[in-house]
């Protein structure tokens, strides 16, 4: 977890509102998780995140999942009430959230994202939620993309598709999109010189997303600024998302500007 800045947003909003909860990330090994959630319950944690490869996994130790969670069958935060496990899904508010400012754009739009895994289907619901007509999921993994989207076309009621990703058919289909979101991890630091796209594949005026949050301009949104595309920051989808879990847990509004402010002092430490 040496790479979460989670611990820093969350014990920022916590110290500004003199909260007595503090947030602290644990690597998990997969012959451990079980104890590791038996383990926050048994001790009275009031909740906790949880990341890949986890969010599908941890579902079968929850007591109930909200509807988000339960249509893409993927949970990001967990709430304990009582000896009670809740399951939430926070990754598709925080895409609405970011998408929100452009709700109009994407009433009846086509949509590409890049990638197959938890952070594709959180999108590909918020998309449907904001009123997409058309979802194509395009991962490295052929199989992958096609079986995401078979189960997402009989849930999310739009149109789903997915299929393999190479640099010639990405090229030849992404201008034909007028939203794309990246939902794999290309552009992460420390390869922040790489990028899925490259400025000619992107159609001016569409709405392009990275949730890759570090850099929080990644080489896809230098690429997408270039080609005359609204450029939208994984660092405000993972604000969002957080700001959710925060309410989730401690029933208050969270401060966002904290939050931002803390992540983007984290993200420097990287560079
Ligand atoms: P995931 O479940 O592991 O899925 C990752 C996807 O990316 C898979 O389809 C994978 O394909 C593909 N991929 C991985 N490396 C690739 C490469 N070099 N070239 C092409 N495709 C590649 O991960 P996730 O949870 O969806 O997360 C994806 C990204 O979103 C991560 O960078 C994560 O940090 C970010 N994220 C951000 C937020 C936020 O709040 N901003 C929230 C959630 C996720 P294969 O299966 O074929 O390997």
């Amino acid at each position: 977890m040496k790479h979460s800045i989670s611990p820093d947003i969350h014990n920022a909003a916590f110290n500004h509102l003199n909260l007595n909860y503090t947030y602290i990330a644990f690597d998990v090994k997969e012959n451990e998780f079980r104890a590791a959630v038996r383990g926050l319950k048994a001790l009275g944690a009031a909740g906790f995140n949880v990341t890949i490869p986890y969010k599908q996994k941890v579902v079968r130790f929850l007591d109930k999942l909200a509807d988000d969670a339960k249509t893409i069958k993927a949970v990001n935060t967990v709430v304990i009430d009582k000896d009670r496990m809740f399951g939430y899904n926070t990754d598709v508010l925080g895409v609405i959230k970011a998408l929100m400012p452009y709700k109009d754009m994407l009433s009846g739009c086509e949509a590409l994202i890049l990638g197959a895994g938890g952070g594709a289907s959180a999108a590909a619901l918020a998309l449907a939620r904001l009123g997409c007509n058309h979802v194509t999921f395009v991962s490295r993994t052929p199989s992958k993309a096609r079986r995401l989207a078979s189960f997402l076309r009989r849930r999310l009621k739009i149109s789903v598709k997915g299929f393999g990703l190479s640099t010639s058919n990405l090229s030849a289909i992404a201008k034909d999109y007028n939203v794309i979101i990246n939902a794999t991890p290309v552009g992460m630091w420390p390869n922040s010189s790489h990028s899925l796209l490259k400025k000619e594949q992107i159609r001016s005026g569409s709405v392009v997303m990275d949730m890759v949050y570090n850099p929080p301009e990644t080489m896809l949104l230098k690429e997408a600024k270039l080609a005359g595309a609204i450029c939208v920051s994984g660092l405000d989808m993972l604000i969002f998302q957080a700001a959710e879990s925060f309410k989730l847990w401690t029933s208050l509004e969270p401060p966002i500007e904290v939050m931002k402010s803390a992540a983007i002092e984290a993200i420097g430490r990287f560079v």
